[in-house]
């Protein structure tokens, strides 16, 4: 069975290079299920898990959004910030959920802090729910 080439990559560096079976991500146009041989496309992700399937297994990485990279044997997903479910600290995740629904709770908070304290509850909400899948 042909295997497809997946890289996460990150400007810390790589965090993960593997052989799997299919991806599915969520970018900004709906969800994707890549399958090898996929035509190639470049599309950007929203902050979402990535689904990584080989022999009946699933593996998860959390990615703050990013694009993603198809070519017929690899795909590669560019990011800012991506995490392996053992490599999320949950407390820091905790308490950065909590600061953005503090901020977004504030009702004179400005249109700009609101928008990036949506994004940081949406990494935060991501990295937890990665995290419970490991
Ligand atoms: P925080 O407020 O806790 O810094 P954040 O969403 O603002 O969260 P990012 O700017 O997305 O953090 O990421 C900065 C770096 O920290 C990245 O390398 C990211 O992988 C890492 N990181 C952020 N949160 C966590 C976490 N809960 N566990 C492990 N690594 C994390």
């Amino acid at each position: 069975m042909k295997t497809l080439t997946v890289s996460v990559v990150t400007p810390d560096g790589p965090v993960l290079e593997e052989s799997y079976d299919m991806v599915s991500v969520r970018a900004e146009g709906g969800e994707l299920g890549i399958l090898p041989g996929h035509i190639p496309l470049v599309a950007p992700l929203t902050i979402s898990a990535v689904r990584l399937k080989k022999q009946g297994n699933t593996d998860y990485v959390a990615v703050s959004g990013g694009f993603l990279e198809v070519r017929p044997d690899k795909v590669t997903i560019l990011a800012q910030a991506a995490e392996n479910p053992s490599d999320i600290d949950v407390d820091r995740a905790e308490a950065a959920k909590q600061r953005a629904e503090e901020r977004l709770n504030e009702t004179k908070s400005e249109e700009i802090d609101f928008t990036r304290a949506k994004s940081a509850l949406q990494r935060a909400t991501n990295r937890l729910e990665v995290a419970n899948n490991k």
